[in-house]
């Protein structure tokens, strides 16, 4: 190698480095803010250790040596496909901001943070989680994920997956086509073939985790504040870096502590603190900030309609028959039909699903969560807010980037929100139980 390159090799390893250390302590960060809280359970650790094991430690998911990993970029891509033919599914969307601060130079000044941090991580090429996929499945969905494609194809096998803007029974037809070629394509890199048995025991694997998940959403609608939001929202985002029976076993663990807590009473803060919904762009770990700064302001993030939230993994897969297609045919319907994503032309079911929570969760106000750039939920923001406030509902729009020079303006918005709903309840009481 000559000199020059040398040097400037050296110079590429300690700005790879740099990125590194920053990355490791803006993650500790955000754990730390977590855990100051208060109200972190034994049971949450597993959880949270994975987060800290990808972005702290800057290892890879924990898996045998042989099985390879397949990046998803969103929660239309179904993992059962990617399970049954022998791989691990990991979710890479992305919520970092020293990954965004470089993305911010190599993409479009206006695309959205979350493709952004993708695209710095990619760039730097510095976390195991990403170098060792050995397909990446982007969905073709918003205009900023349709980006993803053509950024990192040159790094890695692209699989560009087809998602129709409608959901009639033709375009399940066409999104079907295009998870039998998904299918060929993650079974080429596994060398494993999907068959009946191995489709169905991936039913079963993600159904046992929709099982716990749904649990979970029970205790949390039937006992109000047995945990913080924010954490909740941790717990579900871990999922993207755990075999999902790892996850499911953990969750059941915390569930069980979670249904002693609610026999005993014991809460993790007074039971009438603002009960706050979160909805609108993703929420992805460590950019926790909107849920933090709710929190810390003294309201309750009691429900979390987010794609990385309790939207990503709650529709269970129902077979339309017995056959092979039957259950490929059913994760098509499941991926598209319940799915309130903004990126489909009508919108009606997200809405419908926005009341019921609203409802369920007996909500008091809501925070509509929108990530600069990101147009589609911005779009959805004036029907969710003319919805909401036909129904009494208080909500505010909060944008938002990657970065925490918005910290204190957003701060105090979300102090301000809380405050109001405070009023509008009359005093709060001082009980803990
Ligand atoms: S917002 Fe929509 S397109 Fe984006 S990851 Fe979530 S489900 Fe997928
Ligand atoms: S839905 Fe929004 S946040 Fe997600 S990739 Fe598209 S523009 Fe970005």
């Amino acid at each position: 190698m000559a000199y020059a390159d040398a040097i400037q090799e050296q110079r590429e390893q300690r700005r790879r480095q740099r990125f590194a250390t920053k990355s490791m302590h803006m993650t500790q960060k955000y754990l730390h803010r977590m855990r100051d809280l208060g109200g972190t359970l034994e049971q949450m650790e597993p959880f949270f250790n994975a987060l800290e094991r990808i972005y702290v430690q800057g290892l890879d998911v924990e898996r045998p040596r042989s099985t390879k990993t397949v990046g998803t970029y969103c929660v239309q891509v179904p993992q059962e496909l990617i399970y049954a033919a022998g791989a691990r599914p990991v979710k890479l969307c992305s919520g970092h901001y020293t990954a965004f601060s470089i993305g911010d130079d190599v993409v479009a000044r206006d695309a959205c943070p979350l493709v952004k941090a993708i695209a710095g991580f990619e760039h730097m090429g510095t976390l195991p989680l990403y170098e060792n996929c050995s397909l990446m499945v982007v969905p073709i969905t918003c205009d900023c994920k349709k980006r993803i494609a053509g950024l990192i194809k040159e790094k890695w096998p692209v699989h560009p997956l087809y998602v129709p803007a409608n959901r009639e029974d033709e375009d399940i037809e066409h999104y079907l086509d295009d998870l039998y070629q998904l299918m060929h394509m993650v079974s080429h890199v596994t060398g494993q073939d999907v068959t009946y048995e191995s489709l169905a025991n991936a039913l079963n694997l993600t159904g046992y985790a929709q099982y716990e998940l749904s649990r979970f959403l029970r205790i949390k609608r039937t006992t109000p504040n047995l945990l913080y939001g924010t954490h909740a929202m941790a717990v579900m985002n871990a999922s993207s870096y755990l075999d999902a029976g790892v996850w499911a076993s953990a969750m059941g663990a915390l569930n069980d502590e979670l249904e002693r807590r609610a026999r005993a009473n014991e809460l993790v803060s007074r039971k009438d603190l603002p009960r706050i919904m979160l909805t609108g762009s993703p929420i992805v770990f460590p950019n926790l900030k909107i849920p933090l700064l709710i929190e810390e302001a003294g309201g309750m993030v009691v429900a979390d309609e987010t794609c990385m939230g309790e939207r990503g993994m709650s529709d269970p897969v129902v077979p339309v028959d017995a056959s092979f297609d039957g259950l490929m045919r059913s994760l098509a319907i499941r991926s598209l039909r319940p799915c309130p994503c903004p990126t489909f032309a009508d919108n009606s079911q997200r809405i419908y699903r926005l009341r019921q929570m609203v409802r369920d969760y007996h909500v008091e106000g809501v925070i509509y969560h929108v990530l600069r750039g990101c147009l589609v939920y911005d779009y959805e923001f004036r029907l969710v807010e003319e919805e909401l406030e036909s129904m009494g509902i208080p909500v505010i729009r909060l944008e938002s980037d990657y970065t925490d020079q918005d910290v204190e303006q957003l701060r105090i918005r979300s102090e301000a929100f809380v405050e109001t709903i405070k009023l509008k309840k009359g005093p709060l009481k001082a009980n803990r139980g």
